[in-house]
């Protein structure tokens, strides 16, 4: 069994969605086929629950209505036959009625995740209308039926395991499924998401619960590159990672991956592949249990960071002291990223403000408390890293204009990490660009 996921530009457009066809029925191998929503979509799903949020009923009924032109017209060049159209038409209608009846009832958390399902759930249902046009045998698996995450958000490998099976066994004689990335089911037995970027997260959990040969990331590249395609110049696709290696560069903002895809498919030691759907023949990345070379291999970077300093003459010293300091972020939920300490002062940082207000009046006893805000991480990642010659003068010798305010090595072998304003990250990511590929 070989798992497949195709994120929002490769099915997009209608003929992007034809060629997905035609990569999925190149072999005979069983498939659990995970699909995105059409590029766009889930923003627009956003902008559709914080305008109702925020009581302007306007402004989203607004966003429907767009939303609905553009499907109405993917669908006309998606399929040939009048049968296949009115199907995908009906099952445009059926959604699009959904989101214009929440228009009228009151808006509440659970009610958003039902919105933000609406892309998954059309994109899937098309491309099996499509598939049906073009006489491929298989079968639509709802994802609600087998994703679950548990009472701290998190999806449960032993659970999906056990539902997938059945979800599968009904279905004796196919070999190709086609199901929703993103949405789950919570606690609650509420529709709910694995966050943006989730798909990929859906598809590394099923290959893990399946034990799938490979598990195929397909996007728009062709594969994990050295250092941000969108924000510096020349950058080159890696051939080969270990899981640590991929799983440091997705935690640490390589936005190929979502932040935690790679532990399931670890767990279960399927290997990942990142391909490109435009051009199917490239290498693209595999992620792999077996080490891979030893060196630099790249550089991402997460925005969106908030420095807390802690200084506190009197208690660092004291044990306990960051134990206590830790304690203040675990009750708020809000995990930490990285720590420097001194002996008088601790650093840390976090990505999640919600509770930035809560914790720092928590911290407040046990000293100065000072946060930064707007600040990006920025990290080098290889493996054995920390061994490999020079590298630290490297890093530090192209920065030399770039104000770093913390530094964080040796917690990983296989990474380096710096923290920067983020009205520096440009900067910083084409100097390390230089510096340690060579590339400008
Ligand atoms: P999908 O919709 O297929 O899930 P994403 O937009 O989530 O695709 O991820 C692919 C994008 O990730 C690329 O188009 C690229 O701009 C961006 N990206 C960021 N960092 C990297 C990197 N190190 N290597 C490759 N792509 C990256
Ligand atoms: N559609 C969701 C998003 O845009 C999930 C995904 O594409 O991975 O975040
Ligand atoms: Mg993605």
């Amino acid at each position: 069994m070989k798992i497949m996921k195709f994120g929002g530009t490769s099915v997009g457009k209608p003929e992007r969605m034809h060629s997905v066809a035609q990569l999925i029925t190149k072999d005979q191998e069983p498939k659990i086929v995970v699909l995105s929503a059409l590029s766009g979509t889930t923003n627009t799903l956003v902008a559709i629950g914080d305008a109702l949020a925020a009581g302007n009923r306007d402004a989203a009924k607004q966003h429907i209505d767009t939303l609905e032109a553009h499907y109405q017209e993917f669908i006309k060049q998606l399929v040939t036959t009048d049968a296949a159209y009115q199907k995908a038409r009906k099952i445009v209608a059926e959604h699009f009625e959904f989101l214009t009846i929440i228009l009228k009832i009151s808006f509440s958390d659970a009610l958003s995740k039902d919105i933000l399902a609406q892309g998954e759930l059309l994109s899937t249902k098309l491309f099996c209308v499509y598939l049906e046009e073009k006489g491929v045998s298989h079968a639509y698996l709802s994802a609600l039926d087998f994703m679950s995450i548990d009472a701290n958000d998190e999806p449960q490998l032993s659970v999906i395991k056990t539902k997938l099976a059945q979800t599968l066994a009904q279905h004796a004689g196919i070999n190709l499924f086609v199901t929703q990335g993103y949405i789950c089911k919570n606690v609650r037995g509420e529709v709910d998401n694995l966050k943006r970027g989730g798909s990929d997260y859906t598809a590394s959990l099923v290959a893990a619960a399946v034990n799938a040969s490979v598990c195929e990331i397909w996007t728009d590249i062709d594969g994990m590159h050295n250092n941000d395609p969108r924000v510096v110049k020349k950058t080159m696709p890696i051939e080969v990672l270990s899981f640590e290696e991929a799983a440091e560069l997705a935690y640490f903002g390589a936005k190929i991956l979502h932040p935690t895809c790679i532990w399931p498919a670890q767990q279960e030691n399927v290997p990942v592949k990142l391909l490109n759907t435009m051009q199917p023949d490239a290498a693209g990345t595999t992620i792999r249990k077996e080490a891979s070379s030893v060196g630099v291999k790249a550089i991402a970077a997460k925005d969106g960071i908030y420095a807390i300093n802690i200084k506190s003459s009197r208690m660092l010293l004291a044990y306990g002291f960051l134990r206590k300091v830790f304690e203040v972020f675990e009750k708020y939920k809000t995990s930490i990223d990285m720590v420097t300490t001194s002996e008088v002062a601790v650093s840390v940082t976090i990505d999640n403000g919600q509770f930035l207000q809560q914790i720092v009046k928590e911290l407040e006893p046990f000293g100065t408390i000072t946060v930064e805000e707007n600040q990006t991480l920025v990290s080098v990642v290889g493996n054995e890293i920390a061994q490999t010659q020079n590298i630290l003068s490297k890093l530090f010798d192209s920065l030399k204009e770039v104000p770093v305010s913390m530094v964080s090595y040796g917690g990983s072998k296989h990474n380096v990490t710096i923290l920067v304003p983020s009205a520096n990250k440009t900067q910083t990511l084409q100097l390390l660009n230089k510096g340690l590929f060579g590339l400008e």
